[in-house]
C-alpha cells in the first residue's frame, strides 16, 4: 500500500535498545506494506543536540543494518519553513506571545518525555506586546482528537485539557518538538507514524496542529510498549538506555543486538 514511515531519533545521546526495537517495527512493517523509511535526525534543541551524537546514530544505524529509503533534513536547517507555518498560524489568529517566565514555563511545560502540565493560558489574554518576548503559544481550543491506533484502538484525547496552548517556539527561540515535528511529517508526506507509548499522549495535539496547518489526511499512529523484562517488569533506566556503542564494544554482533531489542520489546522474529 505504499506508506511512507520515519525514523526519528534526536540526537541527544547515543542510540539505545529502545530505539533498535523501534527500528525494527518502523522497518518490519515498511517491508510488509511495500513502504519507505525516512530517517530524520530531530536536532530541534541546540542546546541538547550534538553533532558528535549524530554521527554516532548513523554509524550505529548502518552498522545494524537499517537503511532508510531518504534522509531528510536535520530540523535545524528548516528554522524558515518553521517560521512561515508560524505566520500561517498567526495570520488565522491563532498565535500569542508568551511572556511567561523560563521557570514559569519549565513548571508548566516540562520536557515532553516528562510529567504533563497543563498550561493556564495566562497570556492568551493579558495581551503582551509581540516583541516583548521570542516565546509563541498556539491556541489548543476545547474539543476532543480521535484516531485508531494500529495497536491501541480507538483513543480520544483533548489537548485544551491535556495541556493547553501549546508552546511552538521557547524564550530561546527554539522550536519545539511538537511543531517541528508536526511541520515535518506533514510536509514529508509521513502516513505512518511509529513510535512508542511515551508519545501516545503527543498524538492529539500534533493532529490538532496538523490540521490548523491544513493537512487534510492524518497519518496513521502506531504506539508501541516500551521494553520490558521478559517477566514483564519495568525495565531499569540504565538497562533500557544501554547504548548500542557499548554492546558493540564488548564484542556482541548487530544480529544479537537486534534479537536482544526484539525481546525485551517482546517482538517475535
Ligand atoms: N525524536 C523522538 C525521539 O527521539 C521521536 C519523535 C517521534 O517519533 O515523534 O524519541
Amino acid at each position: 500500500r505504499g506508506s511512507t514511515s520515519r525514523f526519528a531519533p534526536a540526537p541527544t545521546g547515543y542510540l539505545h535498545l529502545g530505539h533498535v526495537a523501534n527500528a525494527l517495527l518502523v522497518w518490519g512493517i515498511a517491508r510488509e506494506c511495500a513502504g519507505r523509511v525516512l530517517l530524520r535526525i530531530e536536532y530541534h534543541d541546540s542546546t541538547r543536540c550534538k553533532p558528535a551524537y549524530e554521527s554516532a546514530i548513523l554509524e550505529d544505524l548502518d552498522w545494524l543494518g537499517f537503511v532508510p529509503d531518504a534522509v531528510v533534513p536535520r530540523q535545524s536547517s528548516r528554522t524558515d519553513r518553521y517560521e512561515q507555518a508560524l505566520a500561517a498560524l498567526d495570520a488565522a489568529a491563532l498565535v500569542y506571545p508568551c511572556a511567561c517566565s523560563r521557570r514559569d514555563i519549565s513548571r508548566e511545560v516540562p520536557d515532553v518525555f516528562g510529567e504533563e502540565m497543563r498550561y493556564t493560558g495566562r497570556c492568551r489574554t493579558r495581551s503582551v506586546a509581540p516583541d516583548a518576548t521570542l516565546a509563541r503559544r498556539v491556541r489548543m481550543d476545547d474539543g476532543v482528537e480521535t484516531f485508531t491506533d494500529a495497536l491501541l484502538g480507538p483513543q480520544r484525547q483533548s489537548p485544551a485539557d491535556q495541556c493547553g496552548d501549546l508552546l511552538v517556539r521557547d524564550t530561546r527561540g527554539l522550536w519545539t518538538y511538537q511543531f517541528a515535528v508536526t511541520v515535518d511529517d506533514m510536509d514529508q508526506g509521513i502516513d505512518l507514524v511509529i513510535r512508542g507509548e511515551d508519545l501516545l499522549d503527543s498524538t492529539g495535539r500534533q493532529l490538532r496542529l496538523a490540521r490548523l496547518l491544513g493537512r487534510t489526511t492524518p497519518p496513521q499512529f502506531l504506539h508501541h510498549p516500551l521494553l520490558r523484562n521478559a517477566d514483564g517488569s519495568k525495565l531499569s533506566k540504565s538497562a533500557g538506555d544501554t547504548g548500542v556503542r557499548e554492546l558493540r564494544a564488548a564484542g556482541h554482533g548487530a544480529d544479537e543486538v537486534r534479537a536482544l531489542a526484539a525481546r525485551l520489546a517482546g517482538i517475535q522474529l
